[in-house]
């Protein structure tokens, strides 16, 4: 790396700038390659669900010569056919007749709540009990981790296409999570012995400023639980933003991380790539550099996404990156069932062999990666591939995680469907009738839905 580029970097001198739907005519990019129908489409697509990019993603990711085909463009500009045809008609045909913002907001809503604002069963069966009230702004949905929504961290340095947490960036505030409450959250862990971790998520957590990150860090220290060792922050500041780590700001929050180090916290930074192509600035080497320095482990993360990344030779390549700037590769995921998912998602059979493909082709160090995972509603289930037993042809998958810690690393069989990207696309094999976890699943869903009915009865009397 150049020491004036690093010295560059050090001093903070840039300036973070967004693009949105108010402005990202103005990008100069934009006005020199984009045509006045795609410009129209962006605008239709980003009523109904949200866009944000910036000034570093606009100018050291994008190849704009080649942009309709570059993955970094489509992993953050909207097109025609991230919505539906019927919903891009209806809010297209708003605009031709002049309507005004409300009506088309009204409509946007509509949509919205059709997308599967919140998959796996997030807002139902995830927010947990205390003291006969949901807590707020939190998910505790495995045994050891709690995942927390600051308020502050609820945005993002550009937001995905593919986002799975759009809910949390649009003006439907009824789809949202989030608290500043983190002595209520404290106090909830306190009382579960069995939560080792807790996830600060978002959004993306490392938008806020570095002292509120710093005050939350200190609250944890403060609140002294023995159970709690492991602090884990999910972000995609890296690959949006990484200049996060390299200014005067991010003294503040590695300061933050090395406190926690200091004070015995397993500190991990659950990074978002989607791309080899977003580990190859010297901006995000640096702050790779910076973050590892003070002991936090970067462990990376992603979906298998069609246009962007659904290709082995790209994860082997991203796989192989992260190993050299020395961050674990940790998962691959199926794209959630929300949002823009019907534009996005592969079957589950083309996910494996792109995995299974990538993993030949890599170091055994590289090897630490898990997947594809499917993040649905009974647990994170892993498609470990297709087989025959037998006579008959089987997708074989396990549980990484579930909802009863019981069933993790059980083998179960579906039967073969090459067109499946989701697990309620799945059939039991071997003429079951219902996966071995799927009566269990109805009784823990059934306790949560009876303490609900109980806290609203008791709110209305
Ligand atoms: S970084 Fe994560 S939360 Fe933010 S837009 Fe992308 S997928 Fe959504």
């Amino acid at each position: 790396m150049q020491t004036q580029e690093v010295d560059k970097l050090l001093d903070g001198d840039f300036r973070y700038k967004s693009f949105t739907v108010n402005n990202f005519e103005k990008i100069p990019q934009v006005i020199e390659h984009l045509t006045p129908e795609e410009i129209e489409e962006i605008k239709i697509v980003s009523s109904v669900l949200p866009f944000k990019a910036n000034n570093y993603v606009v100018d050291e990711l994008i190849n704009w010569h080649n942009f309709r085909n570059d993955p970094i463009f489509n992993l953050t500009f909207p097109n025609k056919q991230m919505l539906k045809s019927r919903h891009y008609k209806l809010i297209s045909d708003l605009y031709k007749r002049s309507a005004g913002k409300e009506q088309i907001e009204d409509a946007a809503i509509k949509i919205r709540h059709e997308l599967n604002p919140h998959p796996a069963g997030q807002s139902k069966y995830n927010v947990p009990l205390h003291k006969g009230k949901p807590v707020e702004g939190i998910q505790h949905k495995y045994d050891h981790t709690v995942l927390f929504f600051p308020r502050q961290g609820q945005t993002c340095h550009a937001y995905c296409t593919f986002c799975f947490r759009w809910p949390q960036f649009v003006k439907t505030k009824d789809l949202k999570f989030a608290t500043k409450d983190i002595d209520n959250v404290l106090e909830y862990i306190r009382n579960h012995n069995d939560i080792s971790d807790i996830l600060f998520t978002g959004g993306d957590p490392m938008v806020m400023a570095g002292k509120v990150i710093d005050q939350y860090i200190t609250k944890i220290i403060n609140a002294k639980i023995p159970h709690l060792k492991n602090i884990r922050f999910g972000s995609k500041s890296l690959a949006y933003w990484p200049y996060t780590f390299t200014n005067k700001n991010g003294e503040i929050i590695l300061g933050a991380f090395k406190k926690l180090i200091d004070n015995g916290y397993h500190v991990a930074l659950m990074a978002h790539f989607n791309h080899y192509k977003e580990l190859n600035t010297v901006a995000v080497k640096k702050s790779i550099e910076l973050i590892r320095s003070c002991g936090v482990v970067i462990r990376a993360q992603s979906p298998v996404i069609r246009n962007i990344n659904d290709n082995y030779e790209i994860w082997a390549k991203m796989w192989t990156k992260e190993v050299e700037l020395g961050i674990i590769p940790y998962y691959m995921f199926i794209i959630r069932d929300t949002g823009a998912q019907h534009y996005f998602n592969i079957s589950l059979i083309k996910a494996w062999e792109i995995f299974r493909d990538a993993y030949q082709n890599v170091t055994g160090l590289a090897r630490t990666v898990r997947g594809p995972s499917m993040s649905c509603e009974p647990g994170k289930i892993h498609i470990l591939g297709v087989s025959e037993i037998k006579g008959e042809k089987v997708i074989v998958l396990r549980f990484l995680q579930g909802r009863n810690s019981d069933w993790i690393h059980k083998p179960f069989f579906a039967k073969y469907n090459p067109n499946a990207s989701w697990i309620d696309e799945l059939e039991p094999a071997f003429d079951e009738e219902r996966f071995f976890y799927q009566d269990e699943l109805e009784e823990i869903y059934d306790i949560k839905e009876m303490k609900y009915l109980k806290i609203e009865q008791i709110s209305k009397n």
